[in-house]
Parts: C-alpha cells; sequence; structure tokens
C-alpha cells in the first residue's frame, strides 16, 4: 500500500535556531496496555518471579542510564533518573501488584497495569504542578516496566541509523540519553517550552528545535519529508517543490550568516575608537558551558542557579553546588563566573523549595526576600559559592534587592558563611567580588546608598522593565506596552551608570536586552561596561560593537534622551541602526527568542 504524504503546516515555539530538512523518525510514546489475563493458582509464584525480574532489569537499565549521564557530564539531568529508581522501590508499585497477582489471581502485567492506573488517578485529582510532573514520571518508569515484562522492546531509539529528525509527544531525559544525538538533524515535539528538556538540550548540542506544536505527533508520518524552521517556529511536513527550494536557499544563507558571525566570535568586543566592552553569556544549565568558547563568550555574566533546584525534591547539597560551580569555572577561566543566588518565585517555582500561594507573586515572598526567610538554604548555597572562589574567578550577585536593608541582611549571611568556613578552615577567596543586581526601580533611585556596598552592578532589564512599567513580563494582554526603549527605561539605566561611575564600579546588563543588536548602541551609550546574554547572540553583538564608536554611541543616546514616547525612540533607533550599519540589524535570526 501506498502512503500518501500530506502537506500539513505547524507553528510551534522556536528554541534552538538553524534550519532542517530531513525525514521523520516518529518516537512512539503510546502506552503498553497489557490484555486482562486470570491465571492459575499454580502459577502466582511464577507470576511475581517475572515481575521481580522485570523490577531488576528496570533498575538496571535505569542505573545504566545514569552512569551515561554521569560519563558524559550530563548530571543535572541524572536526578531524573534518581526520581524514577525511586519509584521503581515504592511500595505501592511493588506490594499492591505482587497482592493482585495473589489474591486477585491476575498475571503480573494486568496487576502492574491496574495498580499504575490507580496512583495515576489520585495524582490527577491533585492541582499541584509537582504531582503532574509526577505522573509524567509515572508513565514513562510504568511503560518501561511493561515493556520489560511483556518482553516488547523499549523505545529503539539507540537504533536511528539515518539522519533524521525526531518527532516525538515528549522527550525525557532518558529517551534522549539512548539516542545517538549524531545522528538526529533536528527535533519538533508536541509539548515543551523554552525551558523543556528537549530545548535545552537541542540548544547545548546545537540542533534546530521546534516545541509546543500541540500534534505534530498526529499529523506527520515516519519517512515523511520535514523542514524545520528553529528560527521561526514554522514546521512543514511534506513541503512542496517549491517550498523546499526556497528552505534550501533559506538553510544556505543561515549557514553563511553563522559561518560569519562565529568567525567575528574570537575578536575582542572593541569599538572602533578603542573601548572595549565586555560580552559574556547567560547559562541556566551545565551543559551550556560547552557552546561559550564556540561563541566567543568572555566569562558568565548570570549563571541562573535556581535551575540547580528545579526537577527535585530536595535542594542542592553544598558539595552539589560546589562540584557544579567548579566545573563551570573550569570550563570558562580564565575569564570571571557570575554566580547569581537562588531567584525563585513569581514565574519560577520549584517543587524543592516550597513558596506560599500568592495572590500576586512577582511581587511576593520571592527571589532574595526567600531566601533572607530561609536563611540556612541561603547559607549552604553561599558556603557552596565561597569555596569555590578558592580556585577559580567568581563572582555573586543577589538578585532583586529592593534597599541597603535586604543588601545587608545578605550580606550578613554571606559573613557568616565566611566565619563558618574560616573556623573550619577551608580556603575561599576573601576578596570575591560581591554585586547586586539593579531589577527593582527603589534599586535604582538609592543606588547611589547600595553601590558602596558593592563591586559591581548588573541591571535586570527583564524584571525592571516589568517593575517600573507595571507591565507583567509574562502576561500576553499587555506586551505591547512592554518597552524596552520607553523613556523612563533610558534614565534609570543611564542615572545607574553614572552613580556607579561616581563610585568606582562597573555596571553590567544581563536582561534580554543585552542580547539584541538593537539595544546595544544604546546601552553602550548610556554607559554600560558589560552585556551578558544567550550565548549564541554573542556574535551578533561582538558585530555591532567592532562596527561602532563609542562617541557615535553617546550622540546616538543624546539624541534620544529628550523623546518622550518609547515608539519615538524606537522609531529614531532603529533608523539611525539602518542608516549607519546596513545589514547588521539583520532578520535572519528574528523570532527566536534569545
Ligand atoms: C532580569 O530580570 O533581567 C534577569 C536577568 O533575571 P531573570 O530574567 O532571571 O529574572
Ligand atoms: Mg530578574
Amino acid at each position: 500500500m501506498k502512503i500518501v504524504r500530506e502537506r500539513a503546516e505547524l507553528r510551534g515555539i522556536p528554541v534552538s535556531p538553524g534550519i532542517v530538512i530531513g525525514r521523520a523518525y516518529m518516537v512512539d510514546r503510546r502506552q503498553v496496555h497489557p490484555p486482562e489475563r486470570i491465571i492459575e493458582p499454580g502459577e502466582v509464584e511464577d507470576e511475581i518471579g517475572r515481575f521481580r525480574a522485570a523490577l531488576a532489569t528496570t533498575r538496571d537499565q535505569l542505573e545504566q542510564i545514569k552512569q551515561h549521564y554521569q560519563d558524559r557530564d550530563l548530571g543535572d539531568h541524572g536526578y531524573l533518573v534518581d526520581v524514577h529508581l525511586l519509584m521503581l522501590g515504592d511500595r505501592m508499585i511493588v506490594q499492591d501488584t505482587e497482592k493482585l497477582v495473589r489474591e486477585g489471581l491476575h498475571s503480573a502485567d494486568w496487576a502492574l497495569w491496574q495498580v499504575l492506573e490507580r496512583i495515576k488517578a489520585s495524582f490527577d485529582a491533585m492541582e499541584d504542578e509537582y504531582f503532574r510532573d509526577r505522573r509524567t514520571d509515572l508513565d514513562h518508569l510504568g511503560d518501561r516496566i511493561l515493556r520489560n515484562l511483556t518482553g516488547l522492546q523499549h523505545e529503539a531509539l539507540s537504533t536511528i541509523r539515518a539522519e533524521v529528525v525526531v518527532v516525538a509527544h515528549d522527550l525525557s531525559p532518558m529517551d534522549t540519553a539512548q539516542m545517538d544525538v549524531r545522528r538526529v538533524r533536528g527535533f519538533i515535539t508536541d509539548l515543551g517550552g523554552r525551558t523543556s528538556h528537549t530545548a535545552i538540550l537541542a540548544r547545548s548540542l546545537n540542533i534546530p528545535a521546534v516545541v509546543g506544536l500541540e500534534n505534530v505527533t498526529q499529523v506527520a508520518n515516519g519517512g515523511d519529508t520535514i523542514v524545520v524552521d528553529g528560527l521561526s517556529g514554522r514546521v512543514i511536513i511534506n513541503p512542496t517543490e517549491a517550498e523546499l527550494a526556497a528552505y534550501r536557499e533559506k538553510k544556505a544563507r543561515y549557514q553563511v550568516f553563522r559561518r560569519e558571525l562565529e568567525a567575528l566570535a574570537a575578536l575582542p568586543a572593541v569599538t572602533r575608537d578603542g573601548h572595549k566592552v565586555r560580552v559574556a553569556a547567560n547559562i541556566e544549565l551545565l551543559q551550556e558551558i560547552q557552546n561559550l568558547r564556540r561563541y566567543g563568550a568572555e566569562g558568565i555574566g548570570l549563571y541562573r542557579t535556581e535551575f540547580l533546584y528545579m526537577n527535585r525534591d530536595r535542594p542542592p547539597t553544598e558539595d552539589e553546588h560546589l562540584g557544579t560551580y567548579q566545573k563551570v569555572l573550569d570550563a570558562v577561566q580564565p575569564y570571571p563566573v557570575t554566580v547569581r543566588t537562588l531567584d525563585i518565585g513569581g514565574d519560577k517555582m520549584v517543587h524543592a523549595v516550597p513558596t506560599p500561594d500568592e495572590v500576586n507573586p512577582a511581587l511576593g515572598l520571592r527571589s532574595i526576600r526567600l531566601c533572607l526567610k530561609e536563611r540556612d538554604l541561603f547559607k549552604t548555597q553561599l558556603r557552596a559559592v565561597l569555596r569555590a572562589s578558592a580556585a577559580g574567578n567568581l563572582r555573586v550577585m543577589f538578585p532583586m534587592v529592593s534597599g541597603v536593608g535586604e543588601l545587608n541582611a545578605a550580606m550578613e549571611v554571606l559573613d557568616q558563611a565566611r566565619e563558618e568556613l574560616q573556623d573550619e578552615g577551608v580556603p575561599f577567596d576573601p576578596h570575591m567580588p560581591v554585586g547586586v543586581m539593579i531589577e527593582v526601580p527603589s534599586a535604582v533611585v538609592i543606588a547611589d546608598l547600595l553601590a558602596p556596598h558593592v563591586d559591581f552592578f548588573s541591571i535586570g532589564t527583564n524584571d525592571l522593565i516589568q517593575y517600573a512599567l507595571a507591565i507583567d513580563r509574562g502576561n500576553e494582554h499587555v506586551a505591547y506596552l512592554y518597552e524596552p526603549l520607553h523613556p523612563a527605561v533610558l534614565r534609570m539605566v543611564r542615572s545607574v551608570c553614572e552613580v556607579a561611575h561616581r563610585h568606582g564600579i562597573r555596571v553590567a546588563v544581563c536582561g534580554e536586552m543585552a542580547g539584541d543588536e538593537l539595544y546595544t548602541l544604546v546601552l553602550l551609550g548610556l554607559g554600560v561596561d558589560e552585556l551578558s546574554m544567550h550565548a549564541l547572540s554573542v556574535p551578533r553583538i561582538k558585530r555591532v560593537i567592532n562596527h561602532a564608536s563609542l562617541a557615535e554611541a553617546r550622540e546616538l543616546v543624546t539624541g534620544i534622551l529628550d523623546l518622550e514616547t518609547a515608539s519615538e525612540v524606537h522609531e529614531a533607533v532603529d533608523s539611525y541602526m539602518r542608516s549607519r550599519y546596513p545589514g547588521v540589524l539583520d532578520p535572519m535570526e528574528e523570532g527566536w527568542g534569545a
């Protein structure tokens, strides 16, 4: 029978840039559903034996996957295997299944299936996101045990032979651990967002990916030709000849574009009139560090450490923190690594650190406020940061500080950590630079009071814009008011830079503004000394800096500071950039959020 390959087009979230045209490799996530089977009393012990053997095989497989993560230094995801291992020993799963076999005379497959369904139903009844995540874990684990029990092959991801686009409902770290990723040319999934496992893996491997496509697994068939546009989020299944030709051309243009940019990566970021700007990277996970040198990042300007606390039941121990920081420092040296202390609450929830249900979480018990309430948790991280500073170029900064009182309280905990380590004879760098993020408007206004206490400022424009303009940064209804070039934002950045320079300290910007070339000259002209962004954006921003002069940047800023509205400023900056630097505001990566 000939398969009719129909054309279809879907839109999702582009999470890793680039274009790929390839054959679909479907990852079948359909659940194993064993038939109901009643056994003879004489078969009970055999069934129990079979069940225990399947559990043992499952344990072996999980241990192997865990080893695989450790060998490839993908430790951040190894904890998910631990969750599966923990569930595997769960009394409910093991004892209840055996009880159903013994007392109900059900086959082991059927008994296990029933037990799993019951547990999942109780998870479904709970609203907590944590339990929804655990349900997915239980689905994946249950499927693995059932496949081992029934002799069905587990997903044959290890058998990918040709170069393919992997099409999946969702991919667990366990799936990708088994994949020969060298043959994977693209990822597309029904589920997922910018921080889903697939997105992070794709970015760290430089494989184009689009997630959140909702139903691509129903629309695509194995062997279909697929175009993945990781720049715009467009996915075409069985494209027309004309579309194929257009995409081949776009792919070639993109490759030239990236090659040209990457050739610039190794250059220092210096303006034509000799002004040096530090261009650093933002990272969330350890896996991302492998890209930093390739893209020419001069260290890490923002390490969002809250990702160390995610998808686990307990916060990381001091030694876990330390091990991770040391790996990051080793990979980046001699450049500095700026560790931002735990910044959760608001839109970043972490099960390992419970936060209260709040009517207005963006203004609630989050970030530094939470750390100052949970001082032991905070001190654990600070001790690890200090210990890591003994042998590396490490800086630490506190997020969401709204005033000197809060900063002093954070410094007090840092001092306690220092004293403890001193008493214990554990080495650390007593001069480790300490900074504060400027992302609450009150911090802008009292920047002169904060400056004498710290070694640097880092402006978090994502939150600063949200709080200054009263725009929820995640709310699509008011997204049109989220304007980085609002005159109030420009004045705040300028005033922070002036105050900082008067006190002899440097200012970085580590919000998304730093990674968009439209804003580069504006930020330099306002006095910003360092920019930190997604690593992929580094070459693009270096290119702007290398083309420009500080004098021009200042001239541009002088021309826009008196404008009244964000749209006037936007228009002025856009036309200045396009006339002075034709081609620099390249549309090639537009749509791909950094
Ligand atoms: C910011 O607010 O600009 C920032 C860099 O921090 P985050 O996006 O993690 O809140
Ligand atoms: Mg922030």
